[in-house]
């Protein structure tokens, strides 16, 4: 690949977001020559700081990603810092006048990375003022890379991509979904379309369930006060989960390019059953963390920012019916969690038992396991078959064996992370790892009749907490599966 030329403005330059992910991720990308001399990034906050201090910063922000430090200075010298309150129009002609200086210092010919990495409420307002300010130019790429949450529910999102799309047309519109930049989660088209074995199987035929789990150990940590306004059904659900369902499910694409592969995407997501307002409890489960057994880990009610009384939820699970030729009658189930046993991203494909079992009718003989592909995405990297083979010995008893593969700690250390791929991605026009407004809207549609359920029984603050600190969620989770015959195959 070769190396862009490329103005970033970052809006948010003095957050979190900012420090932690992509001031390490552009470095890497400069590091690796994909970004050089043709390149200058403006920060924006409102607070009133120094090009200096800024730059002390971003080095700061390197500590633990090189230790090479001419190359630190170097890249520190690319950036640039500019007062700016977002809602404040006269703001944007002095950062257009900045934008306009370092393109022509820096030679950038007009590529511009619009990166809000701020609060969403402003997302809106930004993209107006960079279109009626003139900071988009008419000679080379201008991308608009925007953070979650798009909205919170159907309406708030169209409302956002309304106002985005007055600026910005959706080729130009990046929305990140860093789960789509995880190396294990990538890895899901060429694992389904590189394989005959699995190609062949990956249907209504031949599996009998999918299941996905996003667990964290964690509980809502600093983030309280953003995580009231949000849940797990909007944080991990209408997003992350969405996604990678729809990567799951997904017909094959034509080819390997964003156009084919969101067109896929979206029938896919167009296929999973819509629930009707009283099937959302025979379906989803909602939870919320109470304090451990030893009492040493605090309820989500008693932590800091968060309502005694608060009903948000830390847990969901949930059974998807996809209604089409290939999954009808295949249950999805999915959860995701906060304060759950341990931190761990997986998806287990449960395939069928054999039609017929030849080996005989002893207790051994009766129950050949299904088989089961796993493929982990966090934090090991892994895939693993479960398959029935012969015991090792005399006579003839059936075991489970598991065809193992784990990505080395080596291996790991060296892939780039979620958002280096994806600024990468963005910078070259790739598409393909990020969220279209078609897919957003059609996850939201889902989401929104289980939220306005829930939403309306609300008034019972009792039925919270309903589990413990360090479990894997609320019973209820547990018999959605026995319901149907099934279990969850993650069981810490
Ligand atoms: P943050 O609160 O740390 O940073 C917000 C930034 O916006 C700061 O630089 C602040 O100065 C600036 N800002 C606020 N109001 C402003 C105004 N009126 N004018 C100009 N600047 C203003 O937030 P964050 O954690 O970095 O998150 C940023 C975005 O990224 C959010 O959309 C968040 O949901 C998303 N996100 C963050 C993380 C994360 O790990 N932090 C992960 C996923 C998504």
């Amino acid at each position: 690949e070769t190396q862009q030329k490329a103005l970033f403005i970052i809006f948010g330059g003095t957050g979190d977001l900012a420090k932690r992910k992509l001031y390490p991720s552009l470095f890497k990308l400069f590091e690796k020559g994909f970004l050089n001399e043709n390149f200058a990034v403006i920060g924006t906050a409102r607070r009133p700081w120094t090009d200096d201090f800024y730059r002390n910063v971003v080095t700061e922000s390197l500590a633990g990603v090189s230790e090479d430090k001419t190359k630190i200075a170097d890249f520190a010298s690319h950036f640039y810092y500019q007062s700016h309150d977002v809602t404040d129009v006269a703001h944007y002609i002095t950062l257009k006048k900045l934008a306009d200086d370092l393109d022509a210092k820096y030679q950038i010919e007009g590529n511009r990375m619009f990166y809000l990495a701020m609060s969403p409420q402003f997302f809106g307002t930004i993209a107006t003022h960079l279109g009626s300010q003139n900071l988009v130019t008419k000679n080379g790429f201008n991308r608009l890379i925007i953070e979650k949450p798009f909205g919170r529910d159907f309406e708030s999102a169209k409302k956002l991509n309304d106002e985005i799309t007055n600026t910005f047309d959706e080729s130009q519109i990046f929305r990140i979904d860093h789960y789509l930049g995880k190396e294990m989660i990538q890895n899901i088209p060429a694992i389904r379309f590189g394989n005959i074995i699995t190609q062949t199987l990956w249907n209504n035929k031949y599996i009998d369930n999918i299941q996905l789990t996003l667990s964290e150990s964690l509980g809502v940590e600093e983030r309280g006060g953003y995580y009231e306004t949000s849940g797990a059904m909007r944080d991990m659900f209408q997003n992350h989960i969405m996604q990678v369902v729809s990567l799951l499910t997904m017909d094959m694409p034509k080819e390997f390019v964003a156009s084919e592969i969101r067109k896929e995407k979206l029938k896919a997501l167009e296929a999973i059953r819509v629930l009707k307002p009283e099937e959302v409890d025979a379906n989803f489960v909602r939870g919320q963390y109470g304090a451990n057994e030893a009492g040493t880990e605090k309820a989500y009610r008693d932590e800091e920012q968060i309502a005694p009384d608060s009903m948000m939820e830390t847990f969901i699970a949930g059974r998807l019916m996809i209604d089409n030729e290939r999954w009808s009658g295949v249950p999805v189930y999915v959860r995701s969690g906060k304060r759950l046993v341990e931190k761990n991203t997986e998806i287990n494909i449960v395939f069928k038992n054999v039609e017929k079992n030849i080996f005989g009718t002893s207790d051994e003989h009766e129950h050949l396991g299904k088989d089961v592909l796993t493929i982990t995405i966090e934090p090991d990297e892994r895939f693993r078959l479960t398959i029935n083979t012969k015991e090792i010995g005399q006579g003839f008893n059936t075991n489970k064996t598991n065809l193992d593969y784990v990505n080395s700690p080596e291996t790991k250390a060296n892939t780039p992370e979620a958002y280096e791929k994806l600024l990468l991605d963005a910078l070259n026009g790739i598409a393909i790892n990020f969220a279209h407004w078609n897919e957003v809207a059609k996850a939201w549609n889902v989401a929104d009749v289980i939220l306005n359920s829930w939403h309306n029984n609300d008034d019972d603050k009792t039925v919270f907490p309903n589990y413990l600190s360090g479990s894997m969620g609320p019973e209820a989770s547990a018999k959605l599966l026995t319901d149907d015959g099934n279990y969850w195959i993650y069981n810490p």
